[in-house]
């Protein structure tokens, strides 16, 4: 008896017992549709909001207009006159609000409306590939705050166990600003991706005796030679969206910095420096050796 007992344990289920049990609140989003693609990727992101509770309301909301928000949006130094009152509805399959409470908005077999036009590694339609995870934060529109202890530790548990379930990479946990470099800075540069690739959760290059070298190599807009388009090719072997046409264009400037908020948070000023050039190299030989 005692032996077949020791021997019982299936390994699925010692598998489920490494994971860290989670408490996910339901609040469900009516704004989501059908899913076209399998889901590959975690796509993690900032609220931006000034108040994580009007975060939670528009997620939720079907009709969200400019006015029940204006509080909790970024001022725009444009004319407003010219803004529209209606907004697009948007939704997240979760939220993580700063006391590490998650509220689930969307079932995960549903296409959540988060991550807007996009791409990563050859997919289009990021929102049907993806899980997508806001974090509130004010971001860059109010001061880039701290991420809160709480807050990253259940973000942490809750990409894990979306890891295990749906047997996805590390490398496919990937930022909004990933994949829409030239309109999105979230999660930003306060975002511990080092931390979460320590964990297993994310990719980090190993060091180099390059680290902390940040004297330029192309460092003019526009600028044009053979060790651009060598970068851009790590970028693309990477899954950004990037042509390699050896131009440091205004393209190629904002995906590169997308890649530094994500593993060069130190400077990120969207040029070529002798660590970036070189971090984007480590970073490509991850994904192909
Ligand atoms: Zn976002």
């Amino acid at each position: 008896m005692l032996a077949r007992s020791i021997a019982s344990p299936k390994p699925l289920q010692s598998r489920i017992k490494t994971l860290t049990p989670l408490t996910i609140l339901q609040s469900p989003s009516p704004n989501f549709d059908e899913r076209t693609r399998p889901i590959r990727l975690i796509v993690l992101h900032y609220t931006g909001m000034q108040s994580e509770q009007s975060a939670l309301r528009i997620l939720t909301d079907p009709a969200p207009t400019r006015s029940a928000y204006q509080d909790d949006l970024p001022r725009t130094p444009q004319n407003t006159e010219s803004i529209p009152e209606s907004m697009s509805r948007v939704s997240s399959h979760y939220l993580a609000l700063q006391d590490g409470t998650i509220h689930q908005l969307v079932d995960e077999s549903k296409r959540a409306w988060h991550a807007g036009k996009g791409f990563w590694d050859g997919e289009t339609d990021v929102n049907s590939a993806s899980i997508g995870i806001e974090i509130a934060n004010g971001g860059h529109d109010f001061g880039l705050p701290e991420f809160a202890e709480s807050q990253i530790v259940a973000v942490m548990q809750l990409v894990k166990h979306i890891l295990q379930r749906h047997g996805l990479d590390k490398h496919h946990v990937i930022g909004h600003s990933d994949v829409a470099p030239a309109r999105k800075p979230d999660p930003g540069e306060k975002f511990p991706w080092k931390r979460f690739a320590e964990a297993g959760l994310s990719i980090w290059p190993a060091p180099a005796l390059e680290d902390g070298d940040q004297r330029p190599l192309f460092d003019e807009a526009d600028q044009m030679d053979h060790g651009i388009a060598a970068v851009q090719t790590g970028l693309d072997t990477i899954g950004y969206g990037i042509p390699v046409n050896g131009r440091l264009d205004a393209h190629t400037r904002a995906v590169l910095t997308a890649f530094q908020r994500r593993f060069r948070p130190n400077k990120v000023d969207g040029m070529i420096d002798i660590e970036t050039k070189s971090l984007v190299g480590r970073v490509a030989s991850i994904l192909r050796p």
